[in-house]
């Protein structure tokens, strides 16, 4: 375990915004959990945990403690002719996961390459992307619960994975330490996204000609966070029933939206933006992505509130617009 005081959380989240942590504390084995617990009561009721920090937006000067998962290690639990169990520590970088996954041809995670997340958040947020989600590879997944002072494993049945959720999301006192996931040896290809359906057409793609073109197709829509400071979609696509979608059709006739589930649709924020007139839209430092209007960016010095003001600004204009309420994807700290 590495404690640190007074530590900087500009590169340590994708929006790139000022902003301390009074206390820092790496965690680099599960014993550490234990040792944090006994030394400090109910611990994760004062601590933020981090992961990548893809999913966050800081709006705070400084958070007094912050967690980070550093477990790191990729390895092979359980194989035979046919399925493979891969175990990752919680601090691994999932891409890492998928890049090792993708070299030893394994398949079932492929089409979420480049998402930035860590492999303890994976499952908490049940990433997806290009037709697949972590659900469906999630085998076990590994944490400490803060409350019983226990470790604890999860199965897919316990966690009630759906759209970019899962039951972890309402769990603040575990902390997630490991995943495990069970992939196919024999091809597997999910086609299923239109842009990888038409370039593959008629085709027998390999993993890596999947995993490149997914990451191609990324570069040329997402904002590199490296390079512009952002935390992907900013807010969530607002479901609606189809009542409602009747109303809005007829005064919108080119709405986007898809079906969500037999009954409800879901509207696509980021046409409500772009048609609200925010795609490309700077203020400061802080702007709308000129790519991806569902983006919000930081090009250098923006403070998290000045990310706040201008999410709060969109939302005012699509209520008034659209009678739509957003709401952000990112957590808000
Ligand atoms: C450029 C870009 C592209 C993206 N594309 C996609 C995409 O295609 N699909 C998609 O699903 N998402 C996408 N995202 C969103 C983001 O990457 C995911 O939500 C990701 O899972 C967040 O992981 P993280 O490690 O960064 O979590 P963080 O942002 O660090 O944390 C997210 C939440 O998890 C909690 N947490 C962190 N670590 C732990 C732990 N060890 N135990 C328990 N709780 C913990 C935090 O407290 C917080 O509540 C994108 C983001 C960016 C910036």
């Amino acid at each position: 375990m590495k404690i640190k005081n007074n530590v900087s959380l500009r590169d340590k989240h994708t929006l790139h915004c000022e902003c301390y942590a009074e206390t820092f504390i790496d965690i680099d084995e599960e014993d550490d959990l234990i040792l944090l617990d006994r030394n400090f009561s109910e611990i994760y009721k004062k601590a933020f945990f981090i992961g990548e920090g893809s999913d966050i937006l800081i709006t705070k000067n400084s958070l007094p403690l912050v967690i980070h998962c550093n477990i790191n290690f990729i390895k092979i639990v359980e194989e035979d002719l046919n399925k493979v169990i891969v175990s990752a520590g919680g601090g691994t970088k999932w891409d890492d996961l998928v890049d090792y996954c993708v070299n030893n041809n394994w398949w079932g995670v492929e089409n979420l390459s480049g998402i930035p997340s860590s492999c303890a958040v994976a499952p908490i947020q049940n990433i997806g992307a290009y037709g697949a989600e972590f659900a469906e590879v999630a085998y076990r997944i590994y944490g400490y619960n803060f409350e019983t002072h226990k470790f604890e494993i999860f199965t897919p049945n316990d966690l009630s994975f759906s759209y970019r959720k899962s039951k972890l999301q309402q769990m603040p006192e575990i902390f997630i330490t490991k995943i495990e996931i069970l992939l196919n040896k024999n091809p597997q290809p999910n086609l299923s996204y239109k842009d990888l359906k038409n370039k593959f057409l008629d085709k027998n793609p390999s993993l890596k000609e999947i995993r490149n073109t997914v990451l191609e197709i990324r570069d040329n829509k997402i904002p590199n966070p490296d390079k512009i400071g952002n935390a992907g979609s900013f807010f969530k696509n607002p479901i609606c029933s189809k009542n409602e979608l009747e109303i809005l059709t007829k005064k919108f006739p080119d709405i986007c939206f898809f079906q969500y589930s037999d009954d409800k649709f879901k509207i696509s924020a980021a046409w409500l933006i772009e048609k609200a007139g925010w795609k490309g839209y700077r203020e400061g430092d802080a702007g709308v992505s000129t790519s991806h209007s569902l983006i919000l960016v930081n090009y250098g010095n923006a403070t998290g509130q000045d990310i706040l003001n201008l999410a709060n600004k969109i939302i005012d204009s699509v209520k008034n617009i659209f009678d739509i309420k957003l709401e952000p994807e990112v957590k808000i700290l």
